[in-house]
């Protein structure tokens, strides 16, 4: 099956748009060593617990950068379409080829959705190669540590989720046996008093059902471990107080998205209701898309999903406009190990990182992607030294887990 988009742009014509290519900006290619140009930009999909798109970015000067967009159909046709207006130019100017992406893609709506998170791959993917050429770890082009592990947070599934004590077995198991004194674990699980799902209104036992959920786990890991629940977006704002005001006496972590993500009005009222700390971020775009969301404290917690909100810079600005109002950051996080690693280089530059979520722990061939062991131990990844990203693909690990139907990539020059 073909996909290539390259064909229908022609790189060379002339735009009136805001154009940003070296050589309309005037720009010198005479940088001595650093005079380097992408010669390549390649995609392929992995079949994960989600469908992980990986990124390549090939420059001349033999080296070679992995990326990861968001999962989902379309990321690589995106990419592909993208390919003509990073090759010939240089891969050390991360902000500019960025910017460059938005402006180009802008009629195909790079103010969020999927281009956001197909530029999110290639700008992942930049990192790595300009870590690689100037020979530093990824978090030193991004200014630095402030802690030379990240804690990482473990999404949990029970065999039955709906049953309390199902949940805290599986909580004490991963505690126990895997190692995390951080969890989280799905709140939106049917309770059996549900009458009409659509209208997002809960009834009093549903509550009642979450609280004993929550009691069930908290109550099982004690202060071993931090315990936060996702509701997916589900219930009205009233019905989301009525829940934040019957966990409270519980200490949890956090409630994450209680009712749907696009009214920053509702979400204010909802999470300035209660002493229960409230996660929000994953469906937003851009700091521009977190921005209202952080000037009116409509959170307590932001969750930006860095290989889909822009990437590794946007996700920094995003974090240090959160520090301002003092907000920590818990960065959703549903990856192969080339995003996840992405999440933690950036979780160490920033003193507002709470954790990251690590969203595959029963897949069991997560960490074979990559010739490196050990991403996670207990609870905690280490920051490489290596240059970059600090990972290098197993390309025999992924072309064994490829979706059908895609290439595998050319291999390292
Ligand atoms: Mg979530």
């Amino acid at each position: 099956m073909s996909r290539n988009y390259r064909t229908l742009h022609d790189p060379n014509a002339e735009y009136t748009m805001r154009d940003l290519s070296a050589e309309t900006m005037g720009l010198s290619a005479s940088r001595g060593p650093r005079d380097v140009e992408i010669t390549d930009v390649q995609t392929t999909m992995v079949g994960g617990n989600y469908p992980w798109t990986l990124v390549r970015i090939y420059t001349d000067a033999g080296v070679v950068g992995n990326g990861e967009s968001y999962w989902g159909v379309g990321e690589p046709e995106i990419i592909d379409r993208m390919a003509a207006f990073l090759i010939g130019e240089n891969p050390l100017d991360i902000d500019r080829l960025y910017e460059h992406l938005i402006q180009k893609m802008s009629g195909e709506g790079s103010i969020s959705g999927k281009v956001i998170s197909a530029i999110s791959g290639v700008e992942i993917a930049l990192h790595d190669v300009a870590g690689k050429l100037l020979d530093v770890p990824a978090y030193q082009l991004l200014g630095g540590k402030y802690r030379d592990e990240v804690r990482v947070y473990c999404d949990c599934h029970a065999g039955d989720e709906s049953e309390p004590t199902s949940n805290a077995a599986e909580a004490e198991r991963v505690v126990d046996e895997l190692g995390y004194d951080a969890l989280k674990f799905d709140l939106d699980v049917p309770s059996g008093a549900e009458i009409d799902r659509a209208n997002r209104h809960m009834r009093g036992p549903e509550i009642e059902h979450k609280a004993d959920i929550v009691r069930a786990v908290c109550e099982a890991v004690g202060d071993r471990a931090d315990a936060a629940f996702d509701c997916h977006w589900s219930y009205t704002p009233s019905s989301a107080k009525q829940l934040l005001q019957a966990v409270e006496e519980y200490d949890v972590w956090w409630i994450e998205d209680p009712i749907p993500p696009e009214n920053v009005e509702a979400q204010r009222v909802v999470t300035q209701s209660s002493t229960t700390p409230v996660t929000v971020g994953e469906n937003v775009y851009r700091s521009h898309g977190t921005r209202r969301l952080i000037d009116e404290q409509a959170l307590d917690i932001i969750a930006p999903d860095l290989p889909k909100v822009g990437g590794m810079r946007e996700t920094q600005k995003i974090a240090h406009h959160a520090d301002r109002f003092y907000i920590p950051v818990a960065m959703h996080n549903v990856a192969s190990p080339i995003g996840t690693m992405a999440s933690a280089q950036v979780a160490t530059t920033i003193p507002n990182s709470l954790a990251v979520e690590f969203h595959s722990y029963q897949l069991g061939w997560w960490e074979d992607l990559v010739e490196e062991d050990d991403l996670i131990v207990d609870g905690r990844m280490t920051i490489p030294e290596a240059p970059g990203l600090g990972l290098t693909l197993d390309l025999d690990a992924v072309e064994e887990h490829m979706i059908e139907g895609e290439t595998l990539f050319d291999p390292a020059p």
